[in-house]
Formats: C-alpha cells, sequence, structure tokens
C-alpha cells in the first residue's frame, strides 16, 4: 500500500469522504489496545461495545471493497500501544504517506501529531482530515467568546439554531421562544411506565474471553455475554427510530424525572452512538425534525427543542469548551476538594435509596440518565467534597458514553464546578428537597428526608449546608448563590453549628452511610 489511513475506536464515521471510493493502495488500520483498554477502568459492557463495534466497521469496510488490517487485543504482534503499532505497519507495508482524522482527545490528539513529527522525519508523508462529523469546529466555540468574559451556552445555541436553520419561522424561534427549559421540569405521574428500552443482544462472547484471557480490569456486569447497545449504523438508525416513535412526544416534559420504574425513562440512548460516530448529530436532529414535521399534532416544541438542545447546544458546546480549555482543565479543583470517593460507588452497596439505585443501575447497564449522574452521583460527590480526579475517572469508566471530551466538561466542569464557573455560573447541588420532588427514591428510603440532624437524617439535608460553610469564601461572592448566604447566616448559631456537626460526621463515616 501507499498509504496507511488510522481510524481511532471513536472515527466509526462510514459516511465519511474518504470511504467514497475504494483504492487498492490505501490501507486502513484499526485496533484494539491496551493503551486504551487501560486508561481508567472501564465498564465491561464499554469495552465490549467499543470493540464489538470497531469489528462491524472494519467488516463493513471491507464489503465495500477497501483494504483493512484490524489487530485484535490477543493478536500476538500488537505492542498494545497505538504508535508503536502504527509505526510497525506503515514499516512493514511500505507506505509512503499516513492519514488520520482529528481525534476528540487531547491526549490522543498530542500522541498522535508527536508520531506524525517521527514519521515526517524518516521521509512519510503525513496529514490529519476532519472527522466530518461534528456542527463546529474544534476552535469555534473559542472565536465565538473572544473578548468575553463567560461562555454563554444560551448564546451559543441560539448562533448555531440561526447558522442551521433549526427551529426557525421568518427568523424567530418556533412557538415563540428559545428555550422552553422551564417545561422540562416534570417528575413522572405515579402508575406511569415509560416504553422498555429497545435493546440489541449482541453477542459478545468471544471479546469477552479475549478481554478475560488478556486479563484486563473492568467493573460493572453484563448479562448472558448480550450487549444491548448498538454497534453497528442500522443499529443506530433504529434506535433512533425507536426515540422519535416512541419517547420524543414526552421527551423534554420528563428530562429531568428520576425514577426506579424505568432506567432510561423517555431517553434516547444515543450517546454512544454518536460519540463513536456510527451517526451524526445532524442526522440525529435532522430525524427529529422530520418527525416533528409530520406529527407536529402529537408532538409539541418543547420536546423537541428540548431534545435539539441537548445536542445542537450542550454536545457542541462542550466539544468547544474543551479544546478551549485544555490541558489546563483538567487539573483545575476550583473548591479545593480532596476526599476520596467512597468505596460504594462501586458495589451501589449504600443505604442511600437515590445512590444504590443510580449506581447499581450503572454498573448494571453502564448508563445513567443526565439527572442521576448530576443531581444523584455528582451532586453526593460535590457535597461530601470528593476530589475532582476521582470524579473523572469514576465517570470516564462507568458510561457507555464515556469519553474524555464530554466527560470532563460534564463532570469537573457541570457537575463538580472545579473549574469554578467555566462550564455553570454556580454549583448544582441540591438537599433531599429537589432528589424527592423529582423521583420516588426517597419514599423508599431507610433516611427521613424531611430530617436534618436526627439519628436517621438524610445525609443530603446537613451535607448541603456544610458545602456552603466550607466554601464560603470562593462562593459568596457569586451573585447566584448570595441568597443561600442569607438563608444560612439568618439561621441561629447553635442551629448552624448542628448542621456542620452532622455534616462532619457524616463525612467522618462515608463508608457506611
Ligand atoms: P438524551 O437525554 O437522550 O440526550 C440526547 C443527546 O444529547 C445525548 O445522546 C448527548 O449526545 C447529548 N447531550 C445531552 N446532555 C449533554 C451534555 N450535558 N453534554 C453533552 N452532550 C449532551 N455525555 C456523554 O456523551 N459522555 C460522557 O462521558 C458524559 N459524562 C457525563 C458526566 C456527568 C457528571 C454528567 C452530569 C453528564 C455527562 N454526560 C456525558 C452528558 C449526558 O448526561 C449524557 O450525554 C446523556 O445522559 C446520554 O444519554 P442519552 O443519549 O440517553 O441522552
Ligand atoms: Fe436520597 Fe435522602 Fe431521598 Fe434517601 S432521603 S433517597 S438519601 S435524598
Amino acid at each position: 500500500a501507499k498509504e496507511v489511513r488510522f481510524l481511532l475506536g471513536d472515527q466509526l464515521n462510514i459516511r465519511h469522504s474518504w470511504f467514497g471510493k475504494s483504492d487498492e493502495q490505501v490501507l486502513y488500520l484499526l485496533m484494539e489496545v491496551r493503551q486504551e483498554t487501560d486508561y481508567t477502568t472501564h465498564h465491561i459492557q464499554k469495552v465490549c461495545g467499543f470493540f464489538a463495534a470497531m469489528r462491524e466497521f472494519a467488516e463493513t469496510l471491507k464489503s465495500r471493497g477497501h483494504r483493512v488490517h484490524y489487530l485484535k487485543l490477543v493478536d500476538k504482534n500488537n505492542q498494545g500501544d497505538i504508535s508503536a503499532n502504527i509505526k510497525r505497519i506503515v514499516d512493514e507495508s511500505g507506505a509512503k504517506s499516513f492519514k488520520y482524522q482529528e481525534p476528540d482527545e487531547f491526549r490522543l490528539d498530542a500522541q498522535l501529531s508527536e508520531l506524525c513529527n517521527e514519521l515526517s522525519s524518516s521521509g512519510i508523508d503525513c496529514e490529519c482530515s476532519t472527522t466530518e462529523h461534528f456542527y463546529t469546529e474544534r476552535s469555534f466555540l473559542k472565536d465565538f467568546f473572544k473578548g468575553k468574559k463567560t461562555y454563554l451556552m444560551e448564546n451559543f445555541y441560539r448562533h448555531l439554531r440561526k447558522e442551521h436553520d433549526i427551529l426557525l419561522e421568518a427568523g424567530k424561534p418556533r412557538g415563540g421562544k428559545w428555550n422552553y427549559d422551564k417545561s422540562n421540569r416534570k417528575s413522572l405521574p405515579k402508575n406511569h411506565t415509560p416504553p422498555a428500552p429497545l435493546n440489541f443482544e449482541n453477542d459478545v462472547a468471544s471479546i469477552l474471553e479475549e478481554l478475560e484471557a488478556s486479563d484486563v480490569k473492568t467493573i460493572g456486569s453484563i448479562r448472558d455475554s448480550q450487549l444491548n447497545w448498538p454497534i453497528s449504523r442500522t443499529q443506530s438508525l433504529q434506535l433512533l427510530d425507536y426515540f422519535v416513535e416512541n419517547a420524543l412526544p414526552w421527551f423534554g416534559d420528563y428530562q429531568d424525572a428520576l425514577t426506579t420504574e424505568s432506567w432510561a425513562v423517555y431517553h434516547s440512548r444515543l450517546s454512544f452512538s454518536m460519540n463513536v460516530k456510527l451517526i451524526s448529530p445532524k442526522e440525529v436532529v435532522n430525524r427529529v425534525l422530520e418527525q416533528f414535521e409530520q406529527h407536529s399534532d402529537l408532538i409539541d416544541i418543547s420536546q423537541v427543542e428540548g431534545f435539539v438542545r441537548q445536542i445542537l447546544g450542550w454536545r457542541e458546546y462542550m466539544r468547544g469548551i474543551y479544546w478551549a480549555e485544555m490541558p489546563e482543565y483538567a487539573s483545575l479543583n476550583a473548591l479545593d476538594q480532596d476526599r476520596k470517593l467512597p468505596s460504594w460507588f462501586w458495589t451501589g452497596e449504600t443505604k442511600m435509596k437515590c445512590l444504590s439505585h443510580s449506581i447499581t443501575q450503572s454498573l448494571e447497564y453502564a448508563y445513567a440518565h443526565h439527572i442521576q449522574r448530576l443531581m444523584v452521583t455528582g451532586n453526593f460527590a460535590l457535597l461530601a467534597g470528593v476530589h475532582p480526579d476521582e470524579v473523572d475517572d469514576w465517570y470516564l469508566g462507568i458510561y457507555m458514553d464515556a469519553i474524555e471530551w464530554v466527560e470532563i466538561t460534564n463532570t469537573r466542569g457541570m457537575s463538580q464546578f472545579a473549574d469554578g464557573g467555566i462550564v455553570g455560573t454556580k454549583p448544582y447541588v441540591s438537599s433531599a428537597n429537589y432528589i424527592d420532588k423529582m423521583s420516588d427514591y426517597c419514599d423508599q428510603c431507610v433516611y427521613d428526608k424531611k430530617d436534618k440532624t436526627g439519628e436517621n437524617a438524610c445525609p443530603f439535608n446537613s451535607l448541603y449546608w456544610h458545602f456552603y460553610a466550607r466554601n464560603e469564601s470562593t462562593l459568596s461572592n457569586n451573585p447566584r448563590i448570595g441568597m443561600m448566604y442569607r438563608t444560612w447566616n439568618k439561621m441561629s448559631p447553635e442551629k448552624r453549628d448542628e448542621l456542620l456537626k452532622k455534616g462532619d460526621s457524616l463525612l467522618e463515616n462515608i463508608e457506611e452511610l
């Protein structure tokens, strides 16, 4: 081959212009490597999902007449490291040119550009192309907000709505409002069961055997060697259809709802398919808009806007933040938190129902929806003062869709406020009150959601004030939080002392909660 073209495991975009026509002289290279299975401890389903999707993709390429070199984890000559493998294969194939697509992760971007320096110095032409996946370029957000003090998601999102003519009527937002966030906050009515999630039952027995033979350390479980996540473009499109037909009409309403009745509620579960680029955000948004046009009598604008905002808004925004702020972002710890994550984050064995349910579900399905991540596990970690490195590592491992660019901005930024307010304007914390309003967890919990300091009091209630009190010097100047401190300061010194003591004792016994 004259040219080697490398694809990462999250670059499975068959509609990329690379694949327009086949060429005998081009060798496509995909590889399963220890470098990637080991940079954090991943959920077993996540590793299976990546490998299964990569293998399917390699087969699709071959069936379309492309030449493919696929390295399995267990292959003898696999050196476990991306650069080492590429160097060997470029050398063995006699290629004079090497191409790759822009990695979404900073560490891989650095690694591949360093590799290219090396290859270039030995006479190989190197080139990096875009992945042809996102709405925006890497640097778009940074340029868009040039000279501004803060990156406001809403401005970014409105700009993209206009640029791509999405949900507009004569240049104005459809339905009169840009944002229906306020109507997207309902809890699930009693005796209301969301549709069962669509599962794919992909057989991954051979991948599981290979992972075991290679001693790859993982977390979580998988039932009957069957992976319920989509691993091909066809399955991803099926999931998209299933979503628009069965969940979209209620998506916005119940976007924030928490329940023990369903693990996916009305969420799409499309994050894995999109993050590995089996389908693109544009296809997802366009399919949703098409459904809306055809059934606007059945689907309210608030449901559709609520969904579009997640993808056109949040997903692109987080990517922009990542490229604007890395690599410094990865070590921010604005609130100076330093605790370890309690060990029950890996077992779900805690008496707190909200956490035991959300963690057990994550271990079982490699999935929790946004509010479980933000207002249950993330909320607790922040209230408890856990070090953001610990929190990042957990989120980076446990979820099917966890890839650093979108994991770290959500975790360190949105959820842990460790970036001091780059992503969010204030910390997302709450007492039992919010969790109870949005869920059926508290009614099934041994702790008393109303009690703050008693023996059986819900830990969130005192930790909430403990959090604000210990961060007063950093947070009290924030105009969005000022009211909290006024409430705190109006409490009697005895009351405050009682709350702080209760919080201290909970934190001392965090493993026992
Ligand atoms: P839906 O609710 O159906 O939303 C549709 C799509 O919108 C998602 O597939 C996703 O692509 C996009 N989206 C929604 N919210 C966000 C967001 N805040 N940021 C970026 N995209 C968003 N998302 C990841 O893809 N990978 C992660 O590693 C990840 N880690 C997170 C960690 C924390 C602490 C929090 C609070 C959120 C995290 N998110 C992450 C964002 C969000 O929770 C997931 O994208 C979503 O739960 C995926 O499920 P879904 O596909 O059913 O989403
Ligand atoms: Fe969680 Fe407290 Fe509610 Fe129990 S009472 S489920 S610990 S918020």
